[in-house]
């Protein structure tokens, strides 16, 4: 086995993964882009088999070929449809696939094109991504007969603050603009019930929920998982001497490691994090920000600790720095490797 290796301790994952779906009414797993690190067709499978839900969502359109023929039930494509996109258009003919609406002037295309489609309109919220603006939702009404309306989804910011106050909010504009579930995402699964509640009125029963889930379910318990990097050579440097694409000065007399796993696994690209306090930025610059000038952490545990990078990783591989006084690992040896699963890729996963 060689290269960037994630082993997936899947008894323990599972248990996970049926933890959160019984404390989650409603939930519909996320299953999109990299695949949380796992891949689509694998995430689908366990939608299906572990957690047994009826719907899971997909990012695009593109990927639900991915999971077609692995996951037997609803598939909602969470990106939403214009009329310019074929593959999306000729889904909405599917039984299976849940189309979202963004715009009143998409929900006329949409319409027009007679394929009878099962759709999710989004509602704008604070997060100023898709949706059509509170105030105009009941311009959607005329139009929901020539649809099958599947709710209204309402994808929230993931700050605490506010956040119920909102849901509620667009939750109750939406119903009174046309009755039908409401889709959350972002919401814990507490305030989902609390709205459901507060929503129904009095003595009528809980309007209908679901709850998207992608992080919280697939990543929810790193110790279900493990991942290394094979060591694939080790030489001998000296303070000074030039090494690397950029033939850079070594620092200190030591050792290069040349680890397996580069830009193309998504190694030394961390998604950018929100450093907003001057202790945050500090940290995002330690844990391996390439911007940073000089040196940069890499994600690699050399001998208990990690390691300072030579230089920006490669396309499959990373050289790493270890001083003299360390003993190299050998030829061939696995070292742990930290991978942030939304970005990256790996080379095998391998289930105990
Ligand atoms: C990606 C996405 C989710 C899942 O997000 P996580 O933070 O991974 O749980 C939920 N809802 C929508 C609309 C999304 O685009």
């Amino acid at each position: 086995m060689t290269g960037l290796t994630l082993r997936l301790d899947a008894a323990r994952w599972r248990m996970h993964l049926q933890t959160v779906a019984g404390a989650t009414p409603g939930l519909v797993p996320v299953a999109k882009g990299n695949g949380y690190g796992y891949g689509l067709r694998r995430l689908a499978a366990e939608a299906e088999e572990t957690i047994g839900v009826d719907t899971i969502a997909v990012g695009t359109a593109v990927e639900v070929a991915e999971v077609h023929d692995v996951f037997g039930g609803d598939i909602v494509i969470l990106t939403p449809w214009r009329p310019d996109d074929e593959l999306a258009t000729e889904l909405a003919g599917d039984p299976r696939i849940i189309t979202t609406v963004s715009r009143v002037a998409d929900l006329e295309a949409l319409t027009d094109l007679n394929r009878d489609p099962r759709v999710l309109l989004e509602v704008l919220t604070s997060m100023c991504r898709h949706g059509i603006f509170p105030d105009e939702l009941r311009r959607v009404r005329p139009l929901l007969e020539h649809i099958r309306f599947e709710g209204w989804t309402i994808h929230l910011p993931m700050l605490d603050e506010g956040r119920y106050a909102e849901a509620e909010r667009l939750g109750r504009t939406a119903l009174e603009a046309a009755q039908g579930p409401l889709w959350f995402s972002h919401l814990p699964a507490e305030d989902v019930a609390a709205v459901a509640r507060q929503l129904g009125g009095a003595g009528a029963a809980a309007v209908p929920t679901r709850l998207r889930l992608g992080t919280r379910l697939w990543l929810g318990d790193p110790s279900s998982r493990t991942s290394t990097a094979t060591v694939l050579d080790v030489h001998r440097v000296k303070r000074g001497q030039r090494a690397g694409y950029r033939q850079r000065p070594v620092w200190a007399d030591g050792w290069i490691l040349v680890i397996a796993g580069g830009t193309s696994h998504g190694i030394g690209m961390e998604a950018p994090t929100p450093a907003t306090s001057v202790r945050q930025r500090a940290v995002s610059v330690a844990t391996g920000s390439l911007a940073a000038a000089g040196r940069a952490l890499s994600p690699y545990t050399v001998n208990g600790k990690k390691r300072w990078f030579l230089e920006p990783p490669h396309m499959q591989s990373s050289l790493v720095f270890l001083p003299a006084k360390e003993t190299p690992p050998a030829v061939g040896e696995e070292v742990p490797v930290e991978l942030r699963l939304t970005t990256a890729t790996v080379d095998q996963i391998v289930e105990a």
